[in-house]
């Protein structure tokens, strides 16, 4: 049998996108090891975690509080003790996982090993618990500042907003909320230095765009709640009508970053 030009032509051009393909693996390998213990994995999993990961990480929860998103100490009140001393200045929050063990693991290799890929695998993690893409209209990420973003040559939660909206299909707005000024360092302060540390850290380039907007901001780790309070506190003054965090993991009632 002949194969006519347009059927070479489209053979070679599937060879070359599988081609593609071969060589993404090779680079962004899925679905070959776990993303937290690096054990091999078997089938296929957009998680991309072993058996014993996908356990101890998504059936190992305490329950979340309904208003902030954080892991509550006493679930039965439905609230965390920090909401109930002083609500979340956002309207709702939701945290996939706990930061421990694997969920610290994976997060570590997001910021400081250079797997920027891992962002998509965190978003199928996400994604069970993430708000109705009905109930907002646009997803920002909580911004780093520029100087760090090329340090690091990517921002760890503008790659998960992407794969977020991706998936939702709700567009991603990655640079309307922007970080102006550099912060300390926030682990070992109380919630009372965190808020005076980030104060002032974020402004809105273009409130036109945002007025009357439902907004998803995404994180990717919710200790205090300082960061998310300061970005939704931004976010509504330039005329957001909601906003709502989603973030990957938030720190166990039982951790010492528990306040
Ligand atoms: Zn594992
Ligand atoms: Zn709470």
């Amino acid at each position: 049998m002949k194969i006519g030009e347009g059927g070479r032509a489209f053979a070679a051009l599937r060879m070359t996108a599988q081609a593609g393909a071969f060589l993404a693996d090779m680079v962004f390998p899925k679905n070959i090891y776990c993303i937290a213990c690096n054990a091999p994995l078997k089938g296929d999993d957009p998680m991309s975690l072993c058996g014993d990961c996908r356990k101890e990480l998504l059936l190992g929860q305490p329950a979340v509080c309904r208003r902030c998103g954080r892991f509550a100490r006493y679930p039965a009140a439905n609230f965390c003790e920090g909401c109930a001393a002083r609500e979340p200045l956002y309207d709702r929050g939701s945290a996939a996982v706990v930061y421990e063990g694997s969920a610290r693991k994976i997060l570590y290799g997001l910021k400081y090993g250079g797997k920027g890929y891992l962002a998509e695998n965190i978003a199928a993690i996400m994604e069970p618990v993430l708000p109705a893409a009905s109930s907002y209209d646009m997803i920002l990420p909580v911004p780093m500042h520029r100087s760090k973003k090329s340090e690091r040559g990517y921002c760890q939660t503008t790659l998960i907003a992407r794969q977020i909206a991706g998936r939702t299909g709700k567009p991603l707005v990655p640079d309307n909320l922007v970080r102006i000024r550099k912060t300390e360092p926030m682990s070992g302060l109380s919630r009372e230095k965190r808020t005076a540390n980030i104060r002032g850290a974020f402004e809105v380039k273009d409130p036109a765009a945002l007025a009357g907007k439902r907004v998803l901001l995404v994180d990717d780790l919710l200790t205090t709640g300082s960061t998310a309070d300061e970005c939704a506190r931004v976010l509504k003054q330039a005329g957001a009508a909601s906003v709502q965090l989603a973030v990957f993991a938030a720190t166990a009632p039982r951790s010492p970053e528990y306040q």
